[in-house]
């Protein structure tokens, strides 16, 4: 029988390691990319063409998210020194997860991937295990469907995952992906998510192939 699995897919780090991790898992892998809002509409062009360069096949769902106010669907200065930063999209994997769910119900999916991470969760609550247990249990009542939430990275640090995708044989793939909260290419390497990604590659001992690139000049800048 052939597995199958949908990846919840960012065009992200951490989802596009989830993808190359899917596609080592299972023979048939189906990547949804959520439209939630986002301002840098870069995410979604790297997400496609990380699909293609995967071989999967790609679902783009429109779901405007940006209920209350953050910086990645409403602008504004990045400011992580609360107990949240002011990048979280309330409410965000909520929302992904479900309607990620009913997507894979509708195409025979049980298996759903997603790249959420508790060990660099920046306080972000729906990252965490406790969640992530508690939503399956919720879309298994709500669908009516044994939905199976599949979290590969939840306990890996950044280099670690960053070393699980050279291991799969995919880190050219991490050059692909887009970090940067300001919406940069080549990125700034300066807001909170690229230092993340930068610390993440320094620890692992691994040049980030993002950094690497070269880039088209009509690639470069702020992409809104
Ligand atoms: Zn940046």
């Amino acid at each position: 029988m052939t597995s199958k699995a949908l990846i919840v897919f960012s065009g992200g780090q951490d989802s596009t390691t989830c993808l190359a991790w899917a596609c080592h898992q299972y023979d048939e892998v189906v990547a949804c990319t959520i439209d939630y809002g986002q301002r840098h509409r870069i995410e979604l062009a790297c997400a496609a063409q990380l699909a293609e360069m995967a071989g999967v096949t790609h679902h783009l769902l429109t779901i405007p998210w940006g209920i209350t106010p953050n910086t990645l669907t409403h602008g504004g200065v990045i400011d992580a020194s609360g107990p949240v930063p002011n990048t979280l999209v309330e409410g965000r994997n909520m929302m992904l997860l479900t309607a990620g769910a009913v997507l894979a119900k509708s195409l025979g999916i049980t298996h759903i991937i997603t790249g959420v991470c508790e060990a660099d969760y920046s306080g972000y609550p729906d990252c965490r295990a406790a969640f992530i247990a508690s939503l399956q249990t919720t879309l298994q009542l709500g669908l009516d469907y044994p939905v199976q939430l599949i979290t590969p990275l939840m306990t890996l640090t950044k280099a670690a995952t960053v070393e699980l995708i050279k291991t799969l044989g995919h880190l050219e793939w991490l050059g692909y992906s887009h970090t940067c909260y300001e919406g940069h290419q080549p990125p700034c390497g300066q807001c909170p998510a690229c230092q993340l990604r930068e610390k993440g590659f320094r620890e692992a001992g691994i040049q980030d192939p993002l950094l690497s690139r070269v880039w088209p000049a009509s690639s470069m800048g702020v992409h809104p």
